[in-house]
């Protein structure tokens, strides 16, 4: 019975029943299950229903099927199935009353309030408070901007290129100059001023004991989640005073910024239809994109993008089109946004604008046709990437650009399907010129040794390599490689304090790459600073890694680690350096020479013998 009704428990049986069977049949009948479902799931017509691949279970061939007429969806590969509110109960991981009451109000049905559940209901009450000062602040920053007062603001936007039908499709809006407009009138309203601390509209000034708006004199845009509510807002400065340009809400109990993108909500439909998204990084180059009728634009709220992001967006799509800024940071962005999106399973390619600064700037200049021809020739990510490494490393010795190659491994590792993998490493090999150099081959071979995690295994894996040393040159281990560019990208942490006790722990020639023992020297003598570490095209995938893998607090103990095994390594190598040597001596002949490098041996194992014995 629970089964049928997809109830899983006795208490959501119990929730189910604080409303009345006709109230939650009035939701399910004013509600349609394929547009619900389909914000979730793509889906496509077929015979009377809609099939998708099933959100629940893994697979590649559609076995979901969504019923309008039944009202109903069932997977035929996992068995799962359900009506819309138990559906949203599963994708949202809400409790029944909290479905069912998204639905309702997505139906503009009243539910009537229960008493039961205290806890809930405080709870409840708190985010319908939040949710109603949003609302009041968003119609509160709209009438400002076209009221009086909102002249400047209003020309500001107008001189960004947009329109008076804009400021009202987007609900842009304009927070006065002064320090407590917002708060007075809230006040008023009757909000509290711990309700708009918590709404994160106000700021409480410790020193002052006192409160005063967050956003002043600033062009607002209001953030929305995808049932059209406003959830935080974000405001750029109309000042030249000193002050951040762009300011979002703080996390509010309705806003988190790494599981929001802005303008998803409108942007929904063009992505269903277009195949993709546009993802940009700014409030005003995804305005710009919709205004001129790309409507499949979302930006990011001042933030990377997150594993949330990659599975939001994988609701609607399978490929992502980046269109950040040109410059280094933007490219940097890409960089970061390649691991949560390829693990979403979404396809990535970047749009290379050229000769202007932004999305923005281009369609001031461009037409939409022009953009919507330039995505079509936009390169997958790791042709992107390459073409850009391919600049650097320009005429070149092929060594170097081996090097650059190897580069890719790790990222290449973490493409989900074969196909794409292939597809990456030759798209690579071609931009840098180096056909056939078996980068598949290199993938494959660190792919079966597994992907490692740790320092340690990464420690284990450089020693096995310098075995085969001294005498393969050219070609590092990735792991060696991978060792020394996360250190460095390491170095960065805590604004670089770690740096001069990395100096002093380490000399230069640990390091095999000759470009991190070049970054490493130049560190060691000042002429570069540890944060300009971040613009080294070779340490990003580290720093990727880094900021996916391990948190804050541990980077301290990975960064010893590896100075640790950097040590350890170095050793070695000078160890069967000194070994090799020995061995020509004597079959040349040369006793005395061989005796000599024999005593160096035990020299230099007695120097080290921590590093050499600790296996
Ligand atoms: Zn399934």
């Amino acid at each position: 019975m629970s089964q049928w009704l997809g109830l899983k428990s006795k208490n959501e049986f119990k929730e189910r029943m604080k409303y009345s069977d006709e109230i939650i049949q009035r939701v399910k009948d004013a509600t349609d299950i394929v547009s619900v479902v389909g914000e979730y799931v793509p889906l496509k017509k077929a015979g009377n229903s809609y099939k998708g691949l099933c959100p629940f279970h893994s697979e590649k061939s559609p076995s979901f099927n969504v019923s309008a007429t039944r009202n109903g969806f069932h997977c035929f590969g996992c068995g799962k199935g359900g009506n819309v509110i138990t559906f949203i109960m599963e994708m949202e991981k809400m409790p029944f009353p909290e479905a069912l009451r998204l639905l309702a109000e997505k139906a503009n049905i009243a539910l009537p309030k229960q008493e039961e559940n205290n806890r809930d209901l405080a709870a409840e009450k708190v985010r319908e408070r939040l949710q109603a000062i949003n609302e009041f602040a968003g119609k509160f920053f709209y009438e400002r901007l076209i009221s009086m007062e909102g002249q400047a603001a209003r020309d500001y936007f107008k001189g960004r290129g947009f329109t008076k039908e804009d400021a009202v499709k987007y609900q842009i809006g304009f927070a006065p100059a002064g320090w407590d407009a917002l708060k007075i009138v809230g006040q008023k309203a009757g909000f509290t001023p711990s309700e708009l601390l918590s709404a994160g509209l106000i700021v409480h000034n410790d020193e002052k004991n006192s409160d005063y708006d967050k956003f002043r004199n600033r062009l607002i845009f209001p953030v929305k989640d995808n049932y059209d509510r406003i959830i935080a807002f974000g405001g750029r400065t109309l000042s030249d005073e000193a002050g951040p340009k762009y300011l979002n809400s703080p996390e509010t109990l309705l806003f988190r910024k790494s599981e929001c993108l802005y303008l998803l909500d409108m942007a929904r439909e063009a992505i269903r239809q277009k195949g993709y998204v546009l993802v940009v990084e700014g409030y005003f180059d995804a305005l710009a994109l919709h205004h001129f009728g790309l409507e499949n634009a979302v930006a990011t709220l001042g933030t990377a993008l997150t594993s949330q992001h990659g599975r939001l967006l994988k609701r609607y799509t399978t490929e992502v089109v980046f269109s950040y800024d040109a410059d280094m940071a933007g490219q940097a962005a890409v960089l970061r946004g390649f691991e949560p999106l390829i693990q979403a399973g979404l396809n990535i390619r970047v749009l290379v604008m050229p000769d202007v600064k932004d999305p923005d700037e281009y369609l001031q200049k461009h037409s939409k046709e022009d953009f919507e021809g330039m995505v079509e020739k936009a390169p997958g990510f790791f042709r992107w990437w390459a073409q850009s490494l391919k600049k650097k490393f320009q005429g070149s010795p092929v060594e170097e650009r081996m090097r650059a190659l190897q580069g890719f491994v790790p990222m290449i590792l973490q493409i989900p399907e074969e196909v794409l993998v292939q597809a990456a490493c030759s798209a690579i090999e071609s931009e840098l010129g180096l056909d056939n150099r078996d980068l598949l081959t290199i993938v494959n071979t660190e792919r079966k040794k597994g992907v490692r995690k740790t320092v340690t295994d990464r420690v284990e894996l450089s020693d096995a390599n310098s075995e085969a040393l001294p005498n393969a040159k050219p070609l590092f281990g990735v792991g060696d490689l991978q060792m020394e560019a996360d250190f460095l990208a390491l170095l960065t942490e805590q604004n670089g304090e770690f740096v001069p006790w990395a100096v002093n722990e380490l000399s230069p020639e640990v390091f095999l790459a000759e470009n991190f023992r070049q970054l490493f020297e130049e560190l060691s003598a000042g002429d570069i600073k540890p944060e300009q570490l971040n613009q080294v095209p070779e340490l990003e995938p580290s720093f990727i890694r880094i900021e996916n893998q391990s948190e804050k607090k541990h980077r301290e103990a990975m960064l010893i680690d590896l100075a640790a095994a950097l040590k350890k390594r170095y050793v070695k190598r000078q160890l069967a350096d000194l070994k090799n040597r020995q061995a020509e001596a004597e079959k040349a002949g040369d006793v005395q020479q061989a005796l000599l490098l024999a005593q160096q041996m035990v020299i230099l194992k007695r120097q080290h013998s921590q590093e050499v014995e600790s296996k």
